[in-house]
C-alpha cells in the first residue's frame, strides 16, 4: 500500500488557499500603502480593506459597519466578553452565562472575569454534546450581562441551537455572543435572522493566514474600545491595519460560504464512511451527536490506547490528525470537552479527532480505514491498560 499524506486536522488550522494567496500577494509587494494616508497608494489600501469588510459582512448577513478586524479568534472572543462585561457592569450586571465545553479563549476569559468580581454560570452539555436552550433560560437572572455559547464545538463538532438560544436571550433582554470560529464556512450563518448580537471568527480556520480574525458587533452595542491609539476600526481597535491579511480574509470567507450545502454533501458522505468504518473496531464510541455536527468532524474514543501514541503512529503513516484540541495536546490533562460529555478520564485520553474537507478523496478514506485498525491493534497489544481490560480487571 502506497503511503499517502492526508491532512485531516482542519479544525486545528487550514492552509492558505491559492486564491487567498493570490489576493494577498500584491499587498506584500508594491501595494504597501497605509490605509490612513492621503495619497493614492494609501487610499487604495483603505478601499481594499473596506472591500474585505464588505465581504465578511455579506458572508454573515451583517452590515460592513458591524465588522471589526482583529488579530485572531481568541482576540475576538476576549473583546466581546470583556468588553460586554465592562459595559454592563456599569449597569450593575455582573453575571455571565457560558458553557462547560467552550474553547479556552472563552473559558479562560470567563475565569479571569471571575477573579475580577464577575459571577459565571457554566451550562452543562448532554452526553451528545448539545446544550439545552431551556437551561439557559433557567440560568438567566436580573443581573445577567451576557450569554456566550459556541456555535460549533472545536473538538466534537456538535452544532448548538443558536437561534433558540438567541431568542431566549432577547426575550430576557440579555446580549448574546457566539464563538463561530468552527462554524463559519461549514454552516449557513445569518446573524440577523438568527438574532446573534456578537460573533467571533478566525481566518486560519477558513484558509486565510494565521493572525487575522473578525468580530461582528450588532449596531447599537457600544462595546468599549479594545486598543487605544489611532482611529483605525472606527477608533475601537487602534493599530495600522494588517492589509494583506485583511484582504486575504475577505477572499477566504467569500470562498468559504459559497454553496455550503452542496459542498457539505460530499464531505458528510466521506465523514460517515469514516465513522462507520472506525466504529467497527471493538471498544470504540462516537463522541457528539451523529447528525447535529460539522460536516467534516468526527471524534471517536478508542479504549485501551493513548491518544498521543495514536497520533504519532498515524503521523508515521502520513495522516495528520488530532486528539482533543491542539491547545490541550502536549498536556496530560484529558480534554475538558470529552469530560463534559461524561467520559471517564482513561477513555477521554484515547480519542481521535479527524476534521476533513473536500480535498480528502475516497481513496484517502480507504487508506485511513486500512491503516487505523492496524495501528490500534498494535498499540493495544503493547498496552497494559488494554491487557487488564481484556482480563476484566480494574484498570483505573
Ligand atoms: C481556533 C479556535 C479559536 C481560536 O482562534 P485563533 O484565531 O487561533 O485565536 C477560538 N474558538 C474556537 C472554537 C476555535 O476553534
Amino acid at each position: 500500500m502506497e503511503k499517502r499524506m492526508i491532512y485531516a486536522d482542519n479544525a486545528a488550522t487550514t492552509g492558505v488557499s491559492e486564491k487567498v494567496l493570490e489576493a494577498m500577494l500584491p499587498y506584500l509587494k508594491g501595494r504597501f500603502g497605509n490605509p490612513s494616508s492621503i495619497y493614492a497608494l494609501g487610499r487604495e489600501a483603505q478601499r481594499d480593506v473596506e472591500n474585505a469588510r464588505e465581504k465578511v459582512a455579506k458572508a454573515l448577513g451583517a452590515a460592513p459597519a458591524e465588522i471589526f478586524f482583529t488579530s485572531c479568534g481568541s482576540e475576538s472572543d476576549n473583546w466581546a466578553i470583556k468588553g460586554t462585561a465592562e459595559l454592563m457592569a456599569k449597569k450593575g450586571k455582573k453575571h455571565i452565562i457560558t458553557s462547560v465545553f467552550e474553547h479556552h479563549a472563552v473559558l479562560h476569559t470567563c475565569e479571569y472575569l471571575e477573579k475580577k468580581g464577575f459571577e459565571v454560570t457554566y451550562i452543562p452539555v448532554s452526553d451528545k454534546g448539545l446544550i439545552d436552550p431551556e437551561d439557559i433560560r433557567d440560568a438567566i437572572r436580573e443581573d445577567t450581562a451576557l450569554v456566550t455559547i459556541m456555535y460549533a464545538n472545536n473538538e466534537i463538532g456538535t452544532i448548538q441551537p443558536i437561534k433558540e438560544i438567541a431568542e431566549i436571550c432577547h426575550e430576557k433582554k440579555v446580549l448574546f455572543h457566539t464563538d463561530a470560529v468552527q462554524a463559519v464556512g461549514h454552516v449557513d450563518i445569518d446573524v440577523k435572522a438568527q438574532g446573534i448580537d456578537m460573533l467571533s471568527l478566525s481566518g486560519h480556520k477558513i484558509h486565510a493566514q494565521k493572525g487575522i480574525g473578525a468580530l461582528y458587533v450588532r449596531k447599537g452595542i457600544a462595546l468599549p474600545n479594545l486598543i487605544h491609539g489611532g482611529g483605525q476600526e472606527r477608533g475601537k481597535r487602534a493599530g495600522t491595519e494588517n492589509v494583506p491579511a485583511i484582504v486575504g480574509l475577505g477572499t477566504a470567507i467569500e470562498e468559504a460560504v459559497k454553496d455550503i450545502p452542496a459542498k457539505n454533501a460530499a464531505i458528510v458522505e466521506k465523514r460517515n464512511r469514516l465513522i462507520d468504518g472506525i466504529l467497527k473496531i471493538p471498544y470504540t464510541r462516537l463522541n457528539g451527536d451523529r447528525e447535529k455536527r460539522l460536516p467534516g468532524n468526527l471524534n471517536i474514543s478508542i479504549e485501551g490506547i493513548e491518544g498521543e501514541s495514536l497520533l504519532l503512529m498515524l503521523d508515521l503513516n502520513g495522516i495528520c490528525a488530532s486528539s482533543g484540541s491542539a491547545c490541550t495536546s502536549g498536556s496530560l490533562d484529558p480534554s475538558h470537552v470529552l469530560l463534559a460529555l461524561g467520559l471517564k478520564h482513561e477513555i477521554a485520553h484515547g480519542s481521535l479527532r479527524l476534521s476533513i474537507e473536500e480535498d480528502v478523496t475516497d481513496e484517502d478514506v480507504d487508506y485511513i480505514l486500512e491503516v487505523l485498525p492496524k495501528v490500534v491493534e498494535r498499540l493495544r497489544s503493547m498496552s497494559p491498560v488494554w491487557e487488564k481490560m481484556m482480563k476484566g480487571e480494574s484498570y483505573e
